[in-house]
């Protein structure tokens, strides 16, 4: 092979590393793709969680705002048309008395009890 070639080969992998196999979420499986385009809040936690650790999370979400992602999560937010939703809630009407729920809070899985009011 001529030097030459083998130098812009080199250069154009420098310049455009292929991060995906960098990717946290990528087992070459699949597995994570259900979670990262779930639509229930603990999926949307765990997904976030994930990215949390991930070395290309910063190019993730770049990549994720230039091209308008409709949804799923990306680089740790969740997308939804294109932008970014500070929070997702629960479908429908919120209920009185709120169950429990499961939040990652610092890589750590919390049960949040809500606080009892009385009458
Ligand atoms: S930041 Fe999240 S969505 Fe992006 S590659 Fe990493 S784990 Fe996957």
């Amino acid at each position: 092979m001529h030097p030459q070639v083998l130098t812009e080969e080199i250069e154009e992998t420098t310049q455009t590393p292929d991060f995906r196999g960098l990717a946290a979420c990528n087992d070459d499986a699949g597995t994570w793709t259900d979670v990262f385009f779930s639509e229930d809040l603990y999926d949307i936690a765990r997904a976030k969680h994930l990215c949390g650790s991930c070395p290309v999370k910063t190019r993730c979400l770049d990549g994720a705002i230039e091209r308008r992602e409709p949804s799923g999560v990306w680089g740790g937010e969740l997308f939804l048309n294109g932008h970014v939703l500070a929070q997702k809630r629960r479908r429908g009407r919120p209920p009185k008395n709120r169950a429990a729920e499961v939040m990652v809070i610092d890589g750590q899985e919390v049960v949040v009890v809500p606080a009892v009011v009385s009458a």
